[in-house]
């Protein structure tokens, strides 16, 4: 059968589809392909291996009924029309759980060079500004015993709690929906509400997936309530806060600093006003860009077109609906 691709793979990963007597076509073009150019490759194909944030639509969906499964290498999937997908009988699969380590590294590095300035003080020493040595300047904020508060403690936030803990002895709380036991029971985790989460987080770091729920929901509102000395980290969606209330919040003093690994839109202008201040600290989106999760990422979203294709259940999949049965 044939597959469509919407990036270069790696070689050895192409093999393992290729092994399987599959046809893989790869989009090779150093830019995103147009809704137009996905469907009508996704229409000489029989899977589709997704890599980046094409949007699946039900315009989409609606023109490739006909493909047996659609494989998100990503474990987020706010791109994807899912209730759609499950309509016309579509499995979604992702890659959840290989990459909460290397995301959660990226949100501990984020809160690490925010409190201590680091992207600035490097930009200044390129800048020919090292100076004279002046006991008060370039000062940070310990870490130590400060309170870590997450917004979605699941997979990812849950490496983020456990490295706070015992990295920095970092008391943690929590909001979501529902209780995270294995967080409260292993790591103290304290389930506070909203309000209490922006009142007492020295560090308040963002986990949840996009949703109508959770966009925007970092606004203005939101930021007014935040302790003037925290930092706000988000290495989840942009559309999660709201960029223009961050920068006024920083501007005012709201809060001290923050963190970004996602943005609002991606890329970020180069000329944005939040990449020159110096306590915040902004990365291109690469939460899970290590050599060893990304290839984990492939490799499961290759079980997941393995499996589609040869008609089973995809191991991890995102509408279980899609067979009648919810998990
Ligand atoms: P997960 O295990 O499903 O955790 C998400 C958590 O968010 C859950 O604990 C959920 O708890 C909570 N949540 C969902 N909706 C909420 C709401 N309305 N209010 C409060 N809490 C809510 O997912 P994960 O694997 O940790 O991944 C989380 C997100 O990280 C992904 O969706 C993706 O967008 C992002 N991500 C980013 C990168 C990157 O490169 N920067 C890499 C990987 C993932 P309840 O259901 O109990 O509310």
């Amino acid at each position: 059968m044939k597959i469509f691709v919407t990036r270069a793979l790696p070689e050895i990963i192409k093999q393992s589809l290729a092994n399987e007597g599959h046809i893989v076509s790869e989009w090779t073009e150093k830019r995103d392909l147009s809704p137009a150019e996905l469907t009508d490759y996704s229409l000489a194909n029989d899977a589709l291996f997704s890599i980046g944030k094409n949007q699946i639509d039900k315009h989409f969906l609606t023109a490739c009924s006909h493909l047996r499964v659609i494989a998100l290498c990503s474990v987020g999937y706010d791109h994807v029309d899912v209730d759609e997908a499950t309509k016309f009988g579509i499995p979604i699969g992702n890659t959840p759980g290989v990459l909460s380590k290397a995301t959660a590294d990226t949100a501990f590095l984020l809160i690490q060079n925010v409190a201590r300035k680091a992207i600035y003080n490097h930009k200044e020493i390129l800048r020919g500004n090292w100076g004279f040595f002046d006991p008060m300047a370039n000062l940070g904020i310990e870490l130590h015993g400060k309170t870590l508060g997450i917004y979605g403690l699941g997979r990812i936030g849950f490496e983020l709690a456990r490295s706070c803990r015992y990295a920095f002895d970092m008391p943690v709380i929590y909001y979501n929906r529902s209780h995270n036991e294995r967080a409260e029971h292993e790591l103290n985790a304290r389930r506070v509400s909203f309000d209490e989460l922006l009142q007492q987080s020295d560090v308040l770091s963002v986990h949840a997936n996009l949703s109508e729920e959770t966009e925007g929901i970092f606004d203005r509102h939101a930021f007014s309530k935040m302790k003037a000395s925290s930092i706000f980290i988000n290495t989840a969606r942009g559309a999660i806060h709201n960029e223009t209330d961050l920068q006024l919040a920083l501007e005012e003093g709201q809060i001290w600093g923050a963190g970004l690994d996602v943005t609002h839109p991606e890329p970020m202008a180069p000329g944005n006003p939040l990449l020159a201040m110096p306590t915040v600290a902004i990365l291109p989106h690469i939460g899970s860009a290590t050599i060893e999760t990304r290839m984990k990422m492939m490799q499961l979203t290759v079980e997941n077109i393995l499996a589609g294709l040869n008609g089973q259940r995809l191991p991890y999949c995102v509408n279980p609906k899609v067979y009648g049965v919810e998990h």
